[in-house]
């Protein structure tokens, strides 16, 4: 997840790339970097840092020239530094690219350029792009770029100069977005349209697998085949502020529509011919076996994934797992020691609370696995391993999609760990690896479907006081349910166990309290069946989230049912979160809310 802009036309190129730069730097923002064509030599200025600290730099250089690629990078493959900064050169200096996305098999290509003599500069995936394209380039650019799309595996939009090639540049997609902005006697490429708009309102928006050769005069498209395609020219009507957010109202929906996408970024680079494999783990096979307890730390919505991950670890490794608030864990003097491993969860990895029960567990010999979003940030940096969930940058403050993305990398873990223990066979890996690819699917099907939670709370947006209930995993996922409702929708909730209800807070049930249900647990359907019938006793009304298969079940006790696509109870919360994330989003916007931005809280929290 990063922004890319390209430029060729009659300008000066560096402040046309600077703005549209600014206009992207809220899908990257831990480095910056522009490259120059001119007077065939590539001149290029990259830093750590925000786009301010490029400002800076290029005040004290002089970077001109009429064409040119520029990155705001949020990092996956290396730390956020100058060096794994984008635009990376090949070895020789005639190719320089910019990228967006995540080249899964850049090892065996990094393997097989140093053979023939490339050297790298940096830990990044994209300098064996620029190298690749150097080794299969002749005397066209746009036929070496398809020739090096051909071997790579994952995702890429892609900006690329040539010193060969003086008045135009080519860029590429697959999976990631780009967009070809049409001026005149000018043109562009950017990751998102506000970027160009400024410019220009007639953008092509290039499809899956399209090279796009642009000079100042034209774009023309080709296929992989090096077919020419045509695609047709789209006006934008949209204000710039509305663009950023992709035409979505707020960030907040964005983020849950990106949620498949998030998935499947977590899970694939880590699957190869059907294991699991971690990158750069220095936890061994011996460690985890001997390994007599496991900690799972985490603050807020990260903590409830980890609450998921207690009920899925225990399930599959066997082993006891104590899910815990970081703010209490640290200051518990927990019982720790090197015999145990502590698995930390943070977004942005820098809550403070998370950081210092990190540095407890640390002192106390236990080896810390992080699950973090933000590449090269204090928790990830502080841990002993780090699984990185490349969910891309988290803008509304109410967690979602980061949220689903913890939750993948938990069960990857916990099949791993259930793997080396010998606790889950081959064919249990097949069949959850099966499910977890599976998911981005039936998570589309499930945003397809919002307009039906919508209209469920346009009809409850006044409630004074809501209640979650479920039992297990559907109790952990309740309680996420729940605290959106809270930071959003500022309604009291609470989220209780299916079966603790009865033992002191049904009292607060009356005549039309609002109920809520996940019932994901196959083996707990009926006596959360039992548990609907007790609140509709006392004059609740029921909302069940139920799989398919339990729908008609569910309609015969609950008022309400939400029915979401069959898949194994384990993995459920993935999916079943997504109503529930939907529900608090729209009865925030109903009671006109500031969605992205509620009251009281902020996105990464680093007080005590
Ligand atoms: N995988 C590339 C990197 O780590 C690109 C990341 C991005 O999309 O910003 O540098």
């Amino acid at each position: 997840m990063c922004g890319i802009v390209g430029y060729v036309g009659s300008r000066e190129a560096t402040p046309v790339l600077m703005n549209g730069l600014k206009r992207l730097e809220y899908r990257g923002y831990d480095s910056a970097g522009i490259a120059i064509l001119h007077e065939g030599k590539i001149k290029m200025v990259k830093t750590k840092g925000r786009l301010a600290a490029l400002e800076g730099k290029l005040n004290s250089v002089d970077l001109k020239g009429h064409m040119g690629i520029g990155h705001t990078r949020w990092a996956t493959h290396g730390e956020p530094s100058d060096a794994n900064s984008h635009p990376h050169v090949s070895s020789g200096g005639k190719i320089a690219v910019v990228h967006n996305g995540i080249l899964e098999n850049y090892i065996k290509l990094k393997d097989f350029l140093i053979s023939r003599g490339y050297n790298f500069q940096s830990e990044t995936d994209t300098e064996v792009v620029a190298n690749l394209i150097d080794y299969n380039y002749r005397d066209d650019l746009v036929k070496a770029v398809i020739e090096t799309l051909n071997e790579m595996e994952g995702a890429y939009a892609l900006g690329v100069i040539c010193t060969d090639c003086p008045d135009e540049f080519v860029a590429a997609r697959k999976d990631s977005p780009l967009i070809v902005g049409l001026g005149k006697d000018e043109n562009y490429i950017a990751s998102d349209i506000p970027a160009i708009l400024e410019y220009t309102k007639n953008v092509i928006i290039l499809e899956d697998r399209e090279v796009v050769r642009i000079s100042a005069g034209r774009a023309e498209i080709f296929n992989l085949l090096g077919e020419r395609v045509y695609r047709e020219v789209f006006h934008v009507d949209w204000d710039v502020a509305s663009a950023e957010k992709g035409g979505y109202e707020h960030f907040m929906m964005k983020e849950i529509c990106e949620e498949p996408a998030v998935v499947k970024a977590a899970i694939s680079p880590r699957i190869r011919d059907g294991q699991i494999l971690f990158e750069n783990f220095s936890l061994t096979d011996e460690m985890v076996r001997s390994c007599e307890k496991i900690n799972i730390v985490a603050c807020g919505t990260a903590y409830h994934a980890g609450v998921v991950g207690k009920y899925a670890i225990e399930r599959l490794v066997r082993i006891s797992v104590e899910a815990d608030l970081a703010s209490e864990f640290r200051y518990r003097d927990p019982m720790v020691d090197k015999k145990q491993i502590t698995i930390i969860i943070s977004q942005s990895g820098e809550t403070l609370d998370t950081l210092m029960a990190l540095r407890e567990a640390r002192k106390k010999g236990s080896h810390v696995v992080s699950i973090v979003n933000v590449v090269g940030s204090s928790i990830a940096r502080e841990s002993d391993d780090v699984l990185y969930t490349f969910a891309g940058p988290e803008i509304a403050v109410a967690s979602t999609k980061a949220y689903n993305a913890q939750l993948t990398v938990l069960y990857l873990l916990a099949l791993k760990f259930g793997q080396i223990r010998g606790t889950v066979n081959d064919e249990d890996i097949r069949y959850y690896l099966d499910q977890l690819m599976g998911l981005p699917g039936n998570m589309e099907e499930i945003l397809r479907d919002k307009k039906e939670i919508q209209r469920f709370a346009a009809g409850h947006y006044n409630a004074g006081s809501i209640f979650f209930i479920g039992r297990n995993i559907d109790y952990a996922l309740s309680m996420e349910g729940s605290l959106k409702l809270k930071e959003i929708s500022y309604i009291h909730s609470e989220a209780y166990a299916g079966g603790e209800l009865k033992h002191g807070t049904i009292a607060l049930v009356e005549n039309g309290t609002l109920v809520i249900c996940p019932m994901t647990q196959d083996l707990l359907f009926e006596k959360m069946v039992s548990n609907i019938r007790e609140v509709k006793a006392r004059g609740a009304v029921v909302l069940a989230i139920t799989s398919r298969k339990h729908a008609p079940e569910a309609e015969k006790a609950a008022d309400a049912v939400i029915a979401i696509p069959d898949i194994d109870p384990l993995i459920a919360p993935v999916t079943a979160v997504i109503p529930l994330q939907l529900f608090a989003y729209y009865m925030s916007v109903m009671k006109g809310n500031d969605v992205d931005k509620p009251r009281n809280i902020a996105k990464s929290v680093t007080v005590e």
